[in-house]
């Protein structure tokens, strides 16, 4: 098993070779220990590992799985964390981790602005079970501090929203929820493990949806729990083993190979979102147009500070509406309308008729999904042939 030993090593390198393990057979690339169980030599020892499994022991692959378990050590120390579960999908860490942690009568805190399937899990999951739940506007810290009790158990947020980029100060709200005592858990997919902080900046556990920008490609569904080992291992771990939620060895296999190449597409991807936002905000086609690395954004600072850039994603609004808003889409000759993001694809989605089409009006009003808004997730195509193909979609020429 190969160890940073003693110099810490530098993002790209730990996404390289972090967490790498090898067999006898000493094989370069990462293998794909495609076995659900594990032979023992003798009873002995099969008795042994049941009362106490060594690093490179393993029991059956809901509990762990050496392919699993590489991705697993790669992420913790990228994210920072002493520890990391991998799961079948990013909705089986975000309801794993609350699952795990929360009891009937139990207070969270959570943000409105969510994923709608985070939705789901916070007004009916939860609530379900007697976990009382209050959702406050995300970007006003007024609010958390109103909300947060002495009670709370936990607070919930997605550290960037979706489609309108707002950010959560993932510090402020940290700092209200541990005077509480309360475990601040981020949702942080859009910022990305490569811009995100969210450790540092006082976040005990930290989720992604590995199908976004760690897979990269599209390929296959997966999600990650980044927090201490304590919580991995006596909180999380207990539950996702038992309740089924565990990731394949072949998907951890796919976010393995897609780590290795995380940091050069999202920046990539990133420094042509700034370029293609810059750009739309000066057509007259375009209405507002929301990114965070544009000193337009009500957040602009804080999205430095907290990321060090705008992220991926370009949120704008077609003029003319729902109309406007499908003849653009529907134009397009290299964007594919979708509703994945984080993919090597750049990819537009309309969330009034899509991921947002069950909110009832006044929510969708109240977060800004207006008929002629498209979330654009930007891929790692040439910048300038995706402004032409936004360019003739739109009109211009
Ligand atoms: C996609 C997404 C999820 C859910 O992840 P799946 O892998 O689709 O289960 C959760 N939160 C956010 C912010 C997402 O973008």
């Amino acid at each position: 098993m190969a160890k940073s030993g003693t110099k810490e090593w530098k993002t790209r390198t730990k996404l390289v070779h972090e967490g790498s393990r090898r067999s006898q057979y000493g094989e370069m690339a990462e293998a794909i220990f495609l076995t659900q169980g594990f032979v023992y030599p003798d009873a002995e020892s099969a008795e042994q590992r049941f009362i106490k499994a060594g690093e490179d022991e393993f029991i059956y692959a809901r509990y762990g799985n050496p392919t699993t378990r590489m991705f697993e050590e790669r992420i913790a120390a990228l994210e920072g964390t002493e520890d990391a579960f991998a799961t079948a999908s990013g909705m089986a860490a975000v309801s794993g981790a609350l699952m795990a942690m929360l009891r009937a009568g139990d207070h969270v805190v959570s943000a409105r602005a969510l994923f709608g399937s985070c939705l789901y899990v916070m007004e009916e999951v939860l609530q379900r079970f007697g976990v009382k739940v209050t959702f406050v506007d995300g970007a006003d810290l007024a609010q958390w501090r109103a909300a947060v009790t002495p009670g709370t158990k936990a607070v919930f947020f997605e550290s960037m929203s979706n489609p309108t980029l707002e950010l959560v100060d993932i510090g402020g709200v940290a700092e209200i929820a541990h005077q509480a005592g309360a475990l601040v858990i981020a949702d942080n997919v859009f910022a990305t493990p490569i811009f995100s902080r969210a450790v540092e900046q006082g976040a005990d556990v930290v989720v992604y949806s590995t199908t976004k920008h760690i897979d990269g490609q599209g390929r296959a569904l997966g999600g990650v729990v980044c927090a201490s080992r304590e919580f991995i291992r006596k909180t999380l771990e207990p539950y996702m083993k038992h309740t089924g939620g565990s990731m394949s060895p072949f998907t951890a296999w796919i976010m393995l190979n897609g780590m290795a190449t995380l940091d050069l597409r999202v920046r990539a991807s990133a420094a042509a979102a700034q370029k293609i936002a810059e750009t739309l905000a000066d057509w007259p086609q375009v209405g507002r147009v929301i990114y965070p690395g544009l000193a337009s954004h009500p957040q602009h600072a804080l999205a430095m500070a907290q990321m060090g850039n705008g992220g991926t994603l370009v949120t704008f609004e077609v003029v003319g509406g729902k109309v406007a808003a499908f003849a653009f889409c529907n134009a397009l000759q290299i964007a594919k309308i979708s509703n994945n993001l984080g993919d090597a694809k750049t990819i537009a989605t309309h969330p009034a008729t899509t991921t947002h089409q069950r909110l009832p009006q006044d929510q969708k009003d109240a977060l800004g999904i207006t008929p002629g808004l498209i979330r654009l997730s930007i891929g790692l195509e040439d910048v300038d042939d995706l402004i032409d193909d936004l360019a003739q979609a739109l009109g211009r020429n």
